[in-house]
């Protein structure tokens, strides 16, 4: 067996050589680089992990104690979202996209003394976050102190190709449903649980104004909800489409 020492004296030796240092420099640089290579190279892979395994993951906004925004007549915007989100999940299933829901009764989770708006939101990223190959699709309605505003819009978080998904459906809302709408898709406010925390595609659609009792009873009428759906989920395929292409 070569003794340790053996060692010892060629490193001490190395260490002496005029290459010595710009040897080590030359090592130390091509490990980082390595490292910097095999980090990003990671990164690429996961953030188009929909690629592989698209999940859509419906989220129908608040639900339980939380009604959301309440139109004049007593709508919740929580009933308004279950019921275009569940018919957004039966439409992608019939074009066999894999779905998923953060909700699908109007039941709470915990009882009303315990509920937190917040932990709910927590949970529902969580739910988002443990699905590989997830897209999120939140779908809320909008509210304002007058009755005039009216229209859909669609937020996008910043994680990589929400900005896509979001302008694409964005635009598909505004072409096929509603073409006087002078609305555009925007970055979701940081201040939104849900699109900053998710690690996945995500956009939250406003699809109308609890606020504007012409626009809730458009949004109530079962027809309208699924044209709705529709061009969500055509919009989700055509954006997994063209990611296809890419
Ligand atoms: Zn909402």
């Amino acid at each position: 067996m070569i003794p340790a020492s053996f060692f010892r004296r060629l490193l001490v030796k190395a260490l002496a050589s005029r290459w010595a240092v710009p040897a080590l420099c030359a090592l130390l640089v091509s490990a980082l680089l390595l490292v910097l290579y095999i980090s990003l190279k990671a990164k690429i892979v996961d953030s188009h992990a929909y690629l592989q395994t698209p999940v859509l993951v419906l989220d129908p906004g608040h639900g339980g104690f939380d009604g959301g925004a309440v139109s004049d007549d007593g709508t919740k915007e929580s009933d308004l979202n279950l019921a275009i989100a569940c018919r957004c999940r039966l439409i992608a299933e019939l074009f066999g996209q894999k779905t998923l829901m953060t909700r699908d009764t109007d039941d709470a989770r915990t009882d009303f003394s315990h509920y937190s708006e917040h932990e709910d939101l927590v949970h529902r990223a969580e739910m988002v976050n443990a699905v590989p190959g997830a897209i999120l699709i939140s779908i809320h309605q909008n509210d304002f102190p007058t009755g005039q505003p009216s229209g859909a819009q669609v937020l996008y978080a910043s994680y990589a190709d929400s900005d896509r998904l979001g302008t694409l459906t964005h635009n598909n809302l505004i072409r096929l449903l509603d073409p006087e709408n002078r609305r555009v898709a925007e970055p979701a406010p940081k201040k939104l649980y849900l699109t900053s925390h998710v690690q996945c595609p995500a956009i939250l659609v406003e699809c109308g104004f609890m606020s504007n009792n012409f626009e809730v009873q458009k949004l109530g009428d079962a027809a309208y909800q699924t044209s709705i759906s529709l061009v969500l989920v055509g919009s989700l395929l055509q954006f997994l489409q063209d990611s296809e292409i890419r």
